[in-house]
């Protein structure tokens, strides 16, 4: 699954060269998630102005409205300057002036969403509950120890919860955890300043490293430009149950929370 590096470096793939683009066609599949919310007639003529993101949505700022993207659980998007004559899987493409966008979409959970503006009721179901983004100023310290403070569940799945800080998957969340010494199965609030800081420096580092390297992990994840991302080659805990820790080369263990696997070093992750 697209987690927020791979959305972010997508995002960068095209973002420069979809800007000022003219949209010409617009061209739907098969259904997506949600309805496009207009007539696909509706956006002929509007022009590009920006993508922007928020959590694991892509923001394709028009002339009037936005236009909101969700990989899904498979979706992966391309652009390019003229594309092959679309697929079985590929489900919306966005003809402009400048190029095709194009979701690729396998499993149909993502989703392409017109509203007219980020108040819309739409676009305020979709991004208004979602938490602080990791990579900004708005991922702030003390609000962050602040909502730990506030929950008594597992710290693993206070993260996948989008609350406290938005888009930290399950990959992310078991490798930032494994830098921050802390096990996945600590109560949140029971975390002190000090382990509360070193987490959310963690979240910043392993994030900020995902997106450089270029997004990760997806089997068939490609940024929109057709790179295959590389993340997963660096992985300390994340998949690797059994395998000896890079660090004290204790095995990796593997548990489960909810219905999701956690990885982590019993001796490098303290309860
Ligand atoms: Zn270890």
């Amino acid at each position: 699954m697209p987690e927020l590096p791979e959305v972010e470096v997508t995002r960068r793939s095209f973002a420069h060269a979809i800007e000022g683009a003219t949209v010409q066609t617009v061209r739907l599949g098969k259904p997506l998630r949600w309805p496009l919310g207009c007539a696909p007639e509706w956006l002929v003529g509007r022009r590009v102005l920006s993508v922007g993101r928020r959590g694991k949505y892509l923001l394709i700022g028009l002339d009037h409205g936005l236009v909101l993207v969700h990989l899904g659980m498979s979706g992966s998007l391309r652009f390019a300057p003229v594309l092959p004559a679309a697929g079985a899987h590929d489900h919306f493409d966005l003809v402009t002036s400048l190029g095709t966008l194009r979701l690729h979409d396998p499993r149909r959970f993502g989703a392409v969403v017109y509203v007219d503006s980020l108040d819309d009721p739409q676009a305020l179901k979709l991004l208004g509950h979602l938490g602080p983004e990791p990579l900004s100023d708005a991922f702030d310290l003390v609000q962050f120890q602040a909502q730990l403070k506030r929950h008594q569940s597992a710290i693993k799945s206070v993260l996948l919860a989008g609350e406290a800080v938005v888009g930290v998957g399950n990959i992310y969340a078991s490798e930032a955890l494994f830098l921050a010494g802390i096990r996945p199965t600590v109560r949140a609030a029971r975390l002190n300043r000090s382990r509360a800081a070193r987490l959310h420096a963690a979240i910043v580092q392993v994030l900020g490293q995902a997106v450089a390297l270029g997004g990760s992990t997806l089997r068939d994840f490609s940024s929109a430009s057709g790179q295959a991302g590389y993340f997963q080659l660096q992985t300390m805990v994340y998949g690797r149950a059994g395998l000896p820790c890079h660090v004290c080369a204790s095995p990796v263990r593997l548990l489960k929370q909810g219905q999701r696997a956690s990885f982590y070093c019993a001796t490098c992750q303290k309860p």
